[in-house]
């Protein structure tokens, strides 16, 4: 007698806290969790996007909540966290998706740059997963899926404090996924590749890199933010319950060459 069917991907009842939430790949995460059935709280440093998430995700039929906050603030994540518990009593999914990135040249690199990134990038996804293991913990459940790139695993050589966060991303998802696993809790990361959004805009339209990047994509052509939605739902549901500590490249192939 198997236990795996339909209901394995279900998210009824499930409660989901996406960082960044409410505009770019976050927005198809709120969408994605939604359709299978789980309650939304975005968190972002503004309030962009927010009523056309609410929107989506109600035409889902769930509820969502918000929050504007800095996550970069060691002080922010508790509040975050009491927040959603308030709202909804309890923290299934913790999607740690908000990013930034910064191009420049090593040498011309400036201090505070590199320290905006790793910020954002490392230090606020560090808050928010230390604060949610302890509900999780207490739970004995839940997932914790944490956004790195390509660059987890690249040099991305102008895009240096970038690609360093999002190596340590990947050290901390092993980490944690090693750590949390006897409390019934799978850490797990998604590396999407080339997506078309506007934090790349300006490298598709680059006339050099653009063609030079699809050219290096096996499946031939760069990604779409839907075709994050399916991973993402898999990592975030029962069906994934044996499966931790993996940065899954969503990438046509990409890394393989
Ligand atoms: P966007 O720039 O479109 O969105 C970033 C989100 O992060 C925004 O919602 C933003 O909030 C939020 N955010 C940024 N800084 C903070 C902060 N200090 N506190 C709270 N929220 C913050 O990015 P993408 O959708 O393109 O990328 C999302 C993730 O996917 C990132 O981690 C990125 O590294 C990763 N990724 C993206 C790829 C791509 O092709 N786009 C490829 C590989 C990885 P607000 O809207 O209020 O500014």
């Amino acid at each position: 007698m198997t236990t795996f069917d339909r209901s394995s991907f279900s998210l009824n009842g499930k409660v989901a806290l996406i960082t960044g939430g409410a505009r770019g790949l976050g927005q198809f995460y709120s969408e994605a969790l939604s359709l299978y059935g789980a309650d939304i709280f975005v968190v972002s440093a503004s309030q962009n996007g927010w009523d056309d998430t609410r929107q989506k995700v109600e035409q889902n039929g769930q509820q969502i909540g918000f929050l504007q906050q800095d996550i970069t603030d060691p002080d922010a994540a508790d509040h975050i966290i009491a927040a959603v518990l308030e709202q909804f009593g309890h923290l299934d999914i913790l999607v740690n998706n908000a990013g930034i990135q910064i191009r420049n040249d090593v040498l011309d690199f400036k201090d505070e740059d590199w320290q905006k990134v790793i910020d954002v990038n490392l230090n606020g996804l560090y808050y928010l997963s230390h604060a949610a293991a302890k509900v999780m913990v207490k739970q004995q459940h839940g997932k914790i899926i944490n956004i790195g790139s390509m660059q987890s695993y690249r040099a991305g050589k102008r895009i240096f404090p970038y690609a360093a966060s999002k190596h340590a991303v990947l050290g901390l998802t092993r980490a944690y996924a090693d750590a949390l696993a006897p409390d019934h809790i799978q850490v797990n990361g998604i590396a999407p590749g080339y997506i078309k959004t506007d934090m790349t805009t300006a490298l598709q339209n680059d006339p050099v890199r653009g063609p030079e990047i699809q050219g290096h994509i096996p499946s031939g052509d760069w990604g779409t933010p839907d075709q994050l939605m399916g991973p993402m739902v898999f990592l975030a549901s029962a069906a994934s319950d044996y499966v931790t500590g993996v940065m899954l490249p969503v990438d046509g192939g990409y890394l393989l060459r």
